[in-house]
């Protein structure tokens, strides 16, 4: 063949393979992907853009493929300003309860100056969808909507009515939350036995291979206090034994030194019983020893090494801003340290406070707390939602272990677990461990990962709601 034919023939062949891979989509895969490319492309960062049009878009959907305009809302406090989105999928049944399924429309906001890439632009590109938002959390928002437009596709009739809820203000800067607002106004909108929220609980991989499948049950809570020392002061050249930054300093030094009882939970039980499987050696000894024992202080001590198990075991508090002083020449009138809490949901935040007061020891040095986070009990580990998660587990992804997971950071599902909701993390999409980008630059999913997340949710909201799929 002459050279420049070789050459026209490689690159049909290249044109042909790419039209392929295109093409490859099925028809649900092909609308899972205009859903997520929809959303990406609509600004909904609470300062540059809205949710609004993105609830309207998804609205239209549901209406398009016949769902009752009634059984398809869009509304919220603020005119159609970060409006959520409700649709109900009723279901046969009149004594059971609704199973309720969340996802946050709005996106930390990006600057396109920060990315090598737009942001708002959905770009696939080496096995990789860029866009903000792509990973948190407008792929499992996509992978919800999906589930249910194929289930009415297929005329498949669930027995328990669903709702979905895409909603706003997840990511704060907003003044309100959409979630707490549907719950304190519209809750019969919403009202449901149990809840999934894919905002939660990834399903990980480490180098290519998928490791595990947690359950978020449970999240701890998050609330900070200051530590504040007030002096009257003076020249700083007749110093006095009392002064307020060493006070302070004191105190954070007792602090320091000061570790949270361990105080495991249902959630926290069973994930290190199940991590304990995985593990060998002696970590694995102390992960059994600790769910025996948790005052076993040699066991505790040894996993407490490592930030994430000890994050897992109690509260921690820890400094996180410090200011003092207004002059270099003068005694400080004032120091504050803020200290950062992240709570155990078996624990109260007076409690912790409690807790300051009495490690501090020093009346000088005031405990306030400074904003607040409710708590939200830890979901129980429910037949009706365990058993058709590892059903659709060993089914898709045989061998991926399921593992109950209390989250250290917080999510939606605090605010629907303390209006008495459980609430499940769980994710379809899988994430590789070593590539989080969430809230920062350039964030992106595997393509893989998300259309293994479209059919993974597509099959467990079926299982859940209507019974195993025939396929
Ligand atoms: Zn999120």
């Amino acid at each position: 063949m002459p050279r420049h034919s070789l050459l026209l023939a490689l690159t049909l062949a290249l044109f042909a393979s790419a039209a392929r891979a295109q093409t490859a989509l099925t028809p649900d895969q092909a609308e899972a992907r205009a859903i997520f490319q929809q959303l990406i492309e609509t600004n909904t960062s609470y300062k540059e853009g809205s949710t609004s049009p993105a609830a309207h878009a998804i609205a239209q959907r549901f209406l398009d493929a016949g769902f009752p305009a009634a059984d398809v809302q869009v509304l919220g406090p603020a005119g159609d300003k970060d409006s959520s989105v409700v649709v109900r999928m009723r279901g046969t049944s009149t004594t059971l309860k609704p199973i309720l399924l969340i996802a946050h429309l709005d996106v930390v906001e990006a600057l396109r100056s920060d990315w090598s890439i737009d942001p708002y632009k959905l770009t696939e590109r080496d096995g990789f969808f860029y866009g903000r938002g792509t990973s948190d959390i407008k792929d499992g928002a996509t992978t919800l909507a999906e589930a249910l437009l194929r289930l009415e596709r297929e005329h498949v009739v669930p027995e328990r009515t669903l709702i979905m809820a895409l909603t706003a203000g997840e990511e704060g800067g907003g003044g309100y939350n959409g979630v707490s607002w549907l719950i304190e106004n519209h809750r019969d909108l919403i009202d449901a036995e149990w809840c999934i929220n894919p905002d939660g609980g990834d399903p990980l991989i480490r180098d290519g291979k998928k490791i595990v499948r947690p359950v978020q049950a449970s999240e701890k809570s998050y609330q900070s206090f200051d530590l504040i020392v007030r002096n009257k002061g003076g020249h700083s050249s007749m110093p006095t034994p009392d002064n307020a930054i060493v006070r302070l300093a004191e105190a954070i030094g007792r602090l320091s030194r000061y570790h949270f009882p361990v105080n495991l939970n249902e959630t926290t039980r069973a994930y290190f019983e199940r991590s304990s499987g995985l593990a060998s050696g002696q970590l694995a000894a102390d992960m059994r020893a600790i769910t025996k024992n948790q005052r076993d202080s040699a066991a505790a001590a040894h996993l407490s090494v490592s930030p994430f198990y000890n994050a897992q075991l109690r509260t921690t508090c820890v400094p996180t801003m410090l200011e003092g002083g207004h002059a270099p020449n003068a005694l400080p009138q004032t120091a504050r340290a803020l200290v950062n809490c992240r709570i155990l949901p078996t624990e109260t935040a007076e409690a912790v406070r409690a807790t300051l007061v009495r490690i501090v020891a020093d009346t000088a040095v005031k405990v306030v707390p400074v904003d607040t986070g409710a708590p939200g009990k830890p979901s129980p580990l429910l037949p009706m939602v365990m058993s058709p998660v590892e059903k659709v587990t060993q089914r898709l992804w045989p061998g991926v272990p399921v593992i109950p997971q209390m989250e250290t950071g917080a999510t939606d599902g605090w605010r629907l677990r303390d209006a008495g909701i459980p609430t499940y993390g769980l994710s379809g999409v899988p994430l590789d461990v070593d590539d989080v980008r969430a809230h920062g630059r350039d964030e992106r999913i595997l393509v893989k990962s998300f259309y293994e997340g479209v059919e993974y949710m597509y099959q467990l909201i079926r299982e859940v709601a209507v019974g195993p799929a025939k396929s």
